[in-house]
């Protein structure tokens, strides 16, 4: 890494601890947004009796005649979360980062998630800002943030995902 590049990554995470300290929450329990913005991807971590959870939503937005768009991510960080409400079912193949196979699980295809604290990340690619907002509702997800939620509380609940791996599948050829 150039020496400016490192000047700017120190800059960015000296900056970081001081949001975090602004905003009033132990260090650790910002992690898994640290994790999502840096890595991408979903993530949640268990320490003593408190855990964190950071789930990441992106919406395009396309401009079809200028032909020129952006993609917004939203990370939700959440404190202590649980599941208020849950809704269907839909069965799939996940890889989870703990394994080396896809397995087929189970997922809910509609959430509705609370937590002690939640925090909303909007990385905007356009202007080179993230901005934070306290979010005081229960939160509702569907689809792939919705399964992503449910993977996360089973890391959170269970330690680790349960499903069945790949090799259950079985190849046949259409006449
Ligand atoms: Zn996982």
């Amino acid at each position: 890494m150039e020496y400016c590049e490192l000047k700017k990554l120190l800059k960015f995470s000296l900056k970081e601890k001081e949001i975090i300290n602004q905003l009033d929450i132990p260090e650790d329990a910002f992690l898994p947004l640290i994790f999502s913005i840096r890595f991408g991807g979903d993530w949640s971590v268990s320490k003593n009796s408190r855990k964190t959870m950071a789930i990441k939503e992106k919406v395009t937005r396309y401009d079809d005649e200028k032909k020129l768009g952006y993609t917004l991510e939203k990370v939700y960080l959440f404190l202590n979360p649980h599941i208020l409400k849950e809704d269907g079912t839909v069965y799939r193949l996940e890889k989870c980062s703990t394994k080396n196979e896809r397995e087929l699980v189970k997922r809910p295809y509609r959430v509705l998630v609370g937590g002690d604290y939640i925090l909303e990340a909007t990385l905007d690619p356009l202007d080179f800002k993230i901005r934070l907002k306290k979010i005081e509702t229960a939160l509702e997800f569907t689809g792939s943030s919705a399964y992503g939620v449910s993977h996360e509380m089973e890391h959170l609940d269970q330690g680790k995902i349960e499903g069945k791996p790949f090799w259950e599948f079985e190849y046949e050829i259409e006449k």
